[in-house]
C-alpha cells in the first residue's frame, strides 16, 4: 500500500507591540530580569481587569489582510479554561468561534528535487488572538520549576492552516514564507530560535487515491526550521509503521518533539473544545472592526511574493536571484537601491529611458552577481551585517558604473570593494588615491606583454608548439605585473599580437 501525508500547521506567532495583550506591562521579549515585567492582571489576582491592546488587535487584521483572509467585522474573546502552573488566572483568554481572521491562502514555491521549485497553496483556515502563558524553567536537578511571568499575557496570533501540505519539506517551506510575511507586515520579528515563532504540527497518513482525513497526532514543542522536517519525517515514519502492522493510529494524540534523542514522545491524548469549557470573556467588550479592517488595507506593504515578482519585472533579475534579495528585506532595499540608482545613470547619459530597456539585464545580472557573490562573501568574511554595511547604494551603483565602463578591472572593483566595505569612502576617490583605475597607455603596456614573454620562455616554446592555453598563462602573468590596472580583454590581446612577432 502507497500512502500519502497530510500536514496542518498551527503556527503561534508572538507580536511586537510595546505592552502585553491586556495590561501595560512591557512586552519584554526575554530582555529583563525574571518577573519584573508583571502587574495584578497578568499575575491573575482577583478583582484586577484586563484592558484590550489596541495595537495587538490592529495586527492581527494586519495579519488578515497580509494572508488574504478577512476580518471578522465582530469579534470576541472567550476563557478557556485548564491548570497549569504557567496560567495563574486558571484560563486563558483566547478566542473560540469570532477569531479575528477567517479564510486566507499562502503560496508557497517548495524547493524539489534537480534545484526546481514548485508551486502550492496552502489555505487559512482561521488565525486568533490570545495571551501567552508563562514561562516555566526546569531546573537541572529534575525536582523543581520556576516560574518567569514575563511572558505571561504577552499577545499571540495563532495562525491555523488547513491540512494542505503533503511533505515535511512544504510544511518547512511554508513556515519560512510565513515568516517572511509576519516580517513584512511588521507584527513580528518571527524569529523561531527565540521563540517568536512556534509550531504545532499535525500529521496523519492515508492511502494514496483517497481524500479521507485519518486520526492525527498533533506534534509540539518544535523550535526551529530543521525540527520541523525531522519530527515530522519521523512521525511519518512511525505512523506508517503502525499502518503496516495493521495497528493504525486511531486516536488523537500529543506527541513532544525531543530534539536531543531526534523522536516524538507521546504526552496525552487531546482535550477536545469541550473540555476547555469555553464560554465568552465576561469582562472585555465585543470586538467591533469593520471601520479599522478597512482603514488597514492601504497600509499593508508590499508582500514577498508580489515584490519577487516585480524584482523579475522591473529590474530583470533572475527568479532565484529576485528570491534570495527578498528573503533579507534589507538586502532586496540594497539591491533595489543600487538598481534604480543606475537607472538614473543610463538615463541621464542616453536621453529616455531606451537605453536602459536594452541594457536593464546586463545590469541585473552585474549587479546580482557583485551584491550576492561579491559583496556577500566581503560581508560574511568581516561579519559585516547589511543593515549596518558602511556602503551607500549609490556609491555601490557607481562601482558597477565603473566596470562597465571599463574604467576598472573586475580584480581592482573587488579591491576598492574591500576598502569601501572598510572605510565607506567613494569608488572613483579610493581608485584615484590607490591607482587602481584601468591602464589606458597601450604602448606602454605593450612592452610589458613583450617583457612578460621573453621573461617566459618556457611559456613561449608550449605556445609556439600549438599549447594554446599557454598565451592564457601569460595574460594571468600581465595581470599581475599590472596589479590589475589592465582590462583582461587588453592584456589577451597584447599579449597575442606580441607572441604573433615572435612566431
Ligand atoms: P483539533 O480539533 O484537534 O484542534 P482541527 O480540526 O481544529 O483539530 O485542526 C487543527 C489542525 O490540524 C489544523 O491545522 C488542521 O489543518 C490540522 N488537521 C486536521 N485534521 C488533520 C488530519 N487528519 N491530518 C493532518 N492534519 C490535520
Ligand atoms: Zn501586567
Ligand atoms: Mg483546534
Amino acid at each position: 500500500m502507497k500512502f500519502e501525508t497530510v500536514i496542518g500547521l498551527e503556527i503561534h506567532v508572538q507580536l511586537k507591540t510595546k505592552t502585553k495583550m491586556f495590561c501595560r506591562c512591557l512586552n519584554a521579549g526575554g530582555n529583563e530580569p525574571p518577573n519584573t515585567c508583571v502587574c495584578p492582571v497578568c499575575l491573575g489576582q482577583p478583582g484586577s481587569l484586563p484592558v484590550i491592546n489596541e495595537k495587538a488587535v490592529e495586527f492581527g487584521a494586519m495579519v488578515a489582510h497580509a494572508l488574504g483572509g478577512k476580518v471578522t467585522w465582530e469579534s470576541k474573546f472567550d476563557r478557556k479554561q485548564y491548570f497549569y502552573p504557567d496560567l495563574p488566572k486558571g484560563y486563558q483568554i483566547s478566542q473560540f468561534d469570532l477569531p479575528i481572521v477567517t479564510g486566507g491562502a499562502v503560496k508557497v514555491s517548495v524547493p524539489v528535487e534537480g534545484g526546481k521549485r514548485r508551486e502550492i497553496s496552502v489555505r487559512i483556515h482561521r488565525a486568533h488572538l490570545e495571551e501567552d502563558a508563562a514561562k516555566l524553567i526546569h531546573a537541572d536537578d529534575g525536582n523543581s520549576s520556576f516560574v518567569d511571568f514575563n511572558r505571561g499575557g504577552t499577545p499571540l496570533i495563532e495562525i491555523v492552516t488547513e491540512p494542505d501540505m503533503r511533505s515535511p519539506a512544504e510544511a518547512k517551506a511554508f513556515l519560512q514564507e510565513l515568516r517572511l510575511i509576519m516580517r513584512t507586515v511588521g507584527v513580528s520579528d518571527a524569529d523561531m530560535e527565540k521563540g517568536h515563532l512556534r509550531c504545532d504540527a499535525n500529521v496523519s497518513i492515508r492511502e494514496e487515491g483517497t481524500t479521507i482525513l485519518n486520526p492525527k497526532t498533533e506534534v509540539k514543542n518544535i523550535n526551529s526550521f530543521r525540527s520541523v522536517e525531522r519530527a515530522l519525517d519521523f512521525e511519518i515514519k512511525r505512523q506508517t509503521k503502525l499502518a503496516l502492522d495493521g495497528k493504525p493510529v486511531v486516536i488523537l494524540t500529543t506527541r513532544g518533539w525531543d530534539d536531543v534523542r531526534g523522536i516524538t514522545v507521546e504526552q496525552r491524548t487531546k482535550e477536545d473544545a469541550a473540555d476547555y469549557r469555553y464560554f465568552p470573556e465576561p469582562d472585555l467588550p465585543p470586538l467591533m472592526l469593520q471601520n479599522l479592517a478597512e482603514s488597514l488595507r492601504s497600509k499593508i506593504p508590499e508582500l514577498p511574493e508580489a515584490r519577487r515578482n516585480r524584482f523579475q519585472s522591473e529590474y530583470g533579475f533572475s527568479e532565484s536571484d529576485s528570491r534570495t534579495f527578498v528573503d533579507d528585506e534589507a538586502l532586496a532595499d540594497f539591491a533595489e537601491r543600487v538598481m534604480t540608482e543606475l537607472q538614473e545613470w543610463v538615463s541621464a547619459k542616453s536621453e529616455g529611458g531606451a537605453h536602459w530597456n536594452a541594457s536593464r539585464d546586463t545590469f541585473a545580472k552585474l549587479a546580482a552577481g557583485w551584491i550576492l557573490t561579491k559583496l556577500n562573501g566581503i560581508m560574511t568574511e568581516r561579519k559585516i551585517d547589511i543593515r549596518i554595511l558602511k556602503i551607500k547604494p549609490e556609491d555601490f551603483a557607481e562601482l558597477l558604473a565603473m566596470l562597465h565602463k571599463k574604467e576598472v578591472t573586475g580584480p581592482n572593483a573587488y579591491l576598492i570593494l574591500e576598502e569601501m566595505a572598510e572605510t565607506g569612502a567613494d569608488p572613483s576617490i579610493i581608485m584615484e588615491e590607490k591607482n587602481l583605475g584601468v591602464d589606458e597607455n597601450t604602448d606602454e603596456l605593450a612592452l610589458i606583454a613583450a617583457e612578460i614573454i621573453v621573461n617566459n620562455p618556457k611559456a613561449l616554446e608550449d605556445w609556439r608548439s600549438g599549447k594554446t592555453n599557454a598565451a592564457q598563462f601569460l595574460v594571468g602573468q600581465m595581470m599581475k605585473a599590472t596589479r590589475g590596472k589592465a582590462q583582461p580583454e587588453t592584456a589577451r590581446q597584447l599579449i597575442e599580437a606580441e607572441l604573433k612577432k615572435m612566431r
